[in-house]
């Protein structure tokens, strides 16, 4: 019998490398993991986590606006970028140390060196030394896809580099349309500098449902961000402190810094996919199977660098389903069909299942129920954002296929109409449904009106 030096050797140690690594070690598998940057990946140590770090910093400003209408009087405030980074650091430390931990103590080596694959076995290290397993999973994740053809493209920053920037520029230009640029457009706006979204295309968030995109649109307008729809960036230049940006019809827009928010791609270059025969998908992904398993059998892949759905629980998901299938004698698939979501725009987005447009594709006949309101606590803060809701319907089943909506909490209202709708609600049991009032999400349970478009 061959021996190895460890059952499975882990690439990657972000959500669903750790997982897969826990878990398999949970399992009685000899397992080492090795990380070139740091342990947590990118959601703890540069994305989802100090991403919502500071959205909630951006928000104090309307909060403090908002109180005047309560009856409060807010003595001059001031906020300070340096307090605000130095204490998400530290919470970024303590998570890295116990993802650490978790590690060691659920018995897999960490390996703090990059990575490649040399053969079908084997991976070998920075250092130069190489590693033999019988299982090698990839879990390498994503990096930002920078347009590296733009003339100036270097003087750009990332969502890597915005969570260090030594100080909040006066005004930032973000370009994209997608999670990313809609939530640090938020964030930068909360925050006081003068914000412009440049977008290719005619309207943000391109997939989700329409009715939401504009809603969201009209809204972060009214915050103050300014939007350049269908326009294509063609330099950047350094000027003074900051850039000056040349779009495609020739205006030019200074800012203090410039950030890309243009989708990412799978961490595959350099990786030695090719020395077993695998090769990217046309973006770069790994193609594997519904167990996640690629066209190499003992050879799998996980999370954003197989480009199905590119959110931390689904990569933490996929890992867990890999090591349960592998070392558990199981046999797990991941359900990609109904993920819920949330966009950390202000205001946010909460999603769950179908959009409209989906919805008319897949089904004969649909029921759609929609509202829009002003929440009960802009009655007296008197800022003028609305609420907007939308539940779709399968008119033959009376099954709710989707749910829309943007608006305060609307991630966590996902989250638990999530369950409902995985659980395959009908309208008629969210309106049998017992309302909580008062709060925004009785909506869910008192929409009666259909549609009529
Ligand atoms: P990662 O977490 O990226 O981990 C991969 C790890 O592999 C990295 O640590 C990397 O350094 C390491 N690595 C790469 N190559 C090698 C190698 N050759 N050798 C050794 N190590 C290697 N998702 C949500 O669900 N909610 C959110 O709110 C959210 N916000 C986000 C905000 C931002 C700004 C970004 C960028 C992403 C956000 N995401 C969010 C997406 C989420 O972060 C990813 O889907 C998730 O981290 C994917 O996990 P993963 O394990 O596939 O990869
Ligand atoms: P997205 O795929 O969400 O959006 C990318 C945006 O960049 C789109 O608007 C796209 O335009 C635009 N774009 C792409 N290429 C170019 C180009 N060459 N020039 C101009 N614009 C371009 O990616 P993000 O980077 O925002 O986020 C990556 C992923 O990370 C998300 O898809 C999501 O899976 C995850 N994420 C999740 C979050 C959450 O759960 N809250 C938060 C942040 C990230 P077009 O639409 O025209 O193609």
């Amino acid at each position: 019998m061959t021996h190895f030096d460890y059952d499975l050797f882990v690439i990657g140690a972000g959500s669903g490398g750790v997982r897969a690594a826990r878990i398999a070690a949970k399992h009685g598998a000899k397992v080492a993991v090795a990380e070139e940057f740091r342990v947590g990946g990118t959601c703890v140590i540069r994305g989802c986590v100090p991403k919502k770090l500071m959205v909630y910093a951006s928000k104090f400003a309307e909060e403090f606006e908002d109180a005047v209408g309560f009856g409060w009087t807010t003595q001059k405030v001031s906020f300070d970028w340096a307090t605000l980074i130095e204490n998400k650091d530290k919470e970024i430390d303590r998570l890295n140390r116990a993802y650490i931990r978790n590690l060691e103590s659920a018995g897999a080596e960490l390996i703090q060196e990059r990575a490649t694959i040399k053969d079908k076995n084997t991976v070998q290290l920075s250092s130069g030394r190489t590693i033999t397993a019988k299982y090698i999973l990839i879990a390498t994740g994503a990096a930002p896809f920078v347009p590296r053809h733009l003339v100036g493209h270097e003087l750009a920053i990332t969502s890597n580099e915005v969570f260090h920037l030594e100080r909040l520029p006066r005004r930032i230009v973000i370009v994209g349309g997608g999670y990313i640029a809609v939530e640090f457009a938020g964030i930068f706006a909360g925050l006081g500098v003068e914000t412009v979204l440049v977008l290719r295309g005619e309207q943000i968030l391109r997939g989700f449902d329409e009715d939401i995109r504009s809603h969201l649109a009209a809204e972060i307008v009214k915050k103050g961000i300014e939007m350049k729809t269908k326009s294509d960036i063609s330099k950047i230049e350094r000027s003074g402190e900051g850039v000056r940006i040349t779009l495609e019809d020739e205006s030019m827009i200074g800012a203090g810094q410039i950030m890309f928010a243009t989708g990412r791609i799978p961490n595959t270059q350099g990786l030695g996919l090719e020395n077993v025969g695998l090769h990217g998908t046309a973006h770069g992904a790994v193609a594997v199977n519904e167990f996640s398993q690629t066209a190499v059998e003992n050879i799998y892949a996980v999370g954003d660098v197989t480009n199905r759905v590119n959110l931390t629980p689904v990569a933490i998901r996929e890992g867990h389903a890999f090591a349960d299938n592998v070392f558990g004698g199981k046999s797990i698939t991941v359900n990609h069909a109904m993920i819920p979501t949330a966009v950390f725009s202000q205001p946010e987005l909460g999603v769950v299942g179908l959009t409209e447009e989906q919805a008319r594709a897949a089904h004969p006949k649909i029921d759609i129920y929609k509202t829009s309101f002003r929440a009960m606590k802009h009655t007296l803060s008197g800022r003028d954002e609305r609420t907007f809701m939308k539940l779709i319907v399968n008119a033959e089943t009376d099954v709710v296929l989707g749910c829309h909506i943007c608006g305060e909490g609307s991630g966590e209202m996902a989250q638990l109409l999530g369950i409902a709708i995985t659980c395959g609600a009908t309208k008629a049991q969210f309106d049998a449904t017992m309302a909580v009032h008062p709060t925004a999400s009785e909506e869910f349970v008192t929409m009666r009106e259909k549609w009529v478009g």
